[in-house]
């Protein structure tokens, strides 16, 4: 009896001291994104890519025309959080810089114009939707969060903005590109994920529109992969206009409220996410008519919020989707992310008869919905 008390007191101390630590995440929690955007303004990832092997501090200084001693604050930092590593030389005592699996993730946040042969389009980089993410307008928003917990219909968005998120984009192409570039970073990464992992999502399909499809890079990838495929790329005018034509890639302006131009399977990712329930029933429905009744399929890409404790291995990615909720808070009308119970309730509302869900190393999931 004594000792368990004695454990449970043990447990108690090492728990408030694991708060003292860990209470200056939240304090100083906003660096880590900060300090990164940083060094993609800098191009200090591609910098060192161009270089080849490691880098010392005045090649990197003079390559960036950046004062030596602030860059050393800052690649000391960031070296710290394992987005480059450092090796110190012997014999010279100078330190070299490196890449790190982090750093290659956020590899040229611009991304190559379509037909540019000069850079390699990389497929995994997550730096436009950092760029995205940590811009002013998309920051804004978050000192309005508490407001939206008062009252349900009080938008950050709207309240630091003027208007929702699509209103805004419309208005400014500058942001719209940095939101098409992000969602087309995420897209490319993730559509090549299933592709590998989870190709029969989309053997046998002769044609799939992409609802909400962006500038289109998620068809891109995926008729890539399955030449067979042709890909209808249905988005809103300022969208559509500005994507880059792709053979096999037919673009559409249109609402998806309204139309939903016909195919064998409609694929909607990271867009069901934006909208509350009533407007995914709209949107599903829509969808259900645009496909075949008895071969047709609804191929759903969004994250599926756990409704339990989740093991450590399950885990990996629930802070991220967990965050992400917090994003649709923060950016959307009505957003919000999903658990399986609060998708079976739309994905039945729209008319669908039944569905699968499957599960992949990834942020998202893949929900196949049948009419
Ligand atoms: N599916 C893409 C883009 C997701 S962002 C991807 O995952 O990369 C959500 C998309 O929905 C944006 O491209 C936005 O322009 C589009 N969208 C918003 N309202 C729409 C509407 N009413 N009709 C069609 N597309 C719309």
């Amino acid at each position: 009896m004594e000792n368990k008390k004695q454990v449970a007191v043990g447990e108690e101390e090492a728990e408030e001291a694991r708060a003292q630590v860990e209470i200056w995440q939240y304090v100083f929690g906003f660096t880590p994104m900060a300090v990164v955007k940083c060094a993609l303004e800098l191009r200090i990832p591609d910098v060192l890519e161009a270089h080849g092997g490691a880098m010392t501090h005045s090649d990197l200084s003079a390559a960036l025309g950046c004062s030596p001693s602030v860059l050393r604050r800052i690649m000391r930092y960031l070296v710290h959080r394992r987005i480059f590593s450092h090796h110190h030389h012997q014999e010279s005592s100078l330190i070299g810089y490196s890449l790190t699996p982090l750093s290659r993730l956020l590899l040229k946040y611009r991304l190559p114009a379509i037909n540019d042969t000069t850079t390699t389009n990389n497929t995994s980089s997550l730096a436009p939707l950092l760029m995205f993410e940590s811009s002013p307008v998309m920051l804004a928003p978050w000192h309005r969060l508490s407001a939206r917990a008062l009252d349900t219909r009080a938008s950050p968005f709207a309240a630091a903005h003027g208007g929702d998120i699509w209103a805004y984009v419309a208005a400014n192409p500058s942001h719209s590109k940095l939101l098409d570039d992000a969602m087309s970073c995420h897209a490319s990464l993730f559509v090549s994920t299933i592709t590998q992992c989870y190709p029969e999502a989309f053997q046998g399909l002769s044609s799939v529109v992409d609802v909400g499809g962006g500038d289109g890079t998620a068809l891109r990838v995926l008729t890539a992969a399955f030449p067979a495929i042709r890909g209808i790329n249905l988005d809103l005018p300022h969208v559509v206009s500005e994507a880059p034509p792709s053979e096999g890639i037919e673009h559409v302006a249109g609402d998806m409220f309204q139309m939903v131009p016909k195919a064998d399977a409609a694929f909607l990712m990271w867009v069901l996410h934006d909208w509350n329930d009533e407007e995914c029933i709209q949107i599903l429905s829509k969808c259900r008519e645009a496909i075949p009744k008895g071969r047709g399929k609804v191929i759903v890409a969004e994250a599926v919020i756990s409704d339990q404790h989740v093991s450590e291995e399950d885990s990996k990615y629930e802070d991220v989707r967990l965050a992400l909720d917090m994003v649709m808070l923060a950016h959307t009308e009505t957003g919000k992310e999903r658990t399986l119970q609060e998708w079976d309730y739309v994905i039945k509302q729209a008319g669908f008869t039944s569905y699968t869900v499957k599960h992949i190393e990834s942020v998202v999931s893949i929900i196949e919905a049948y009419p």
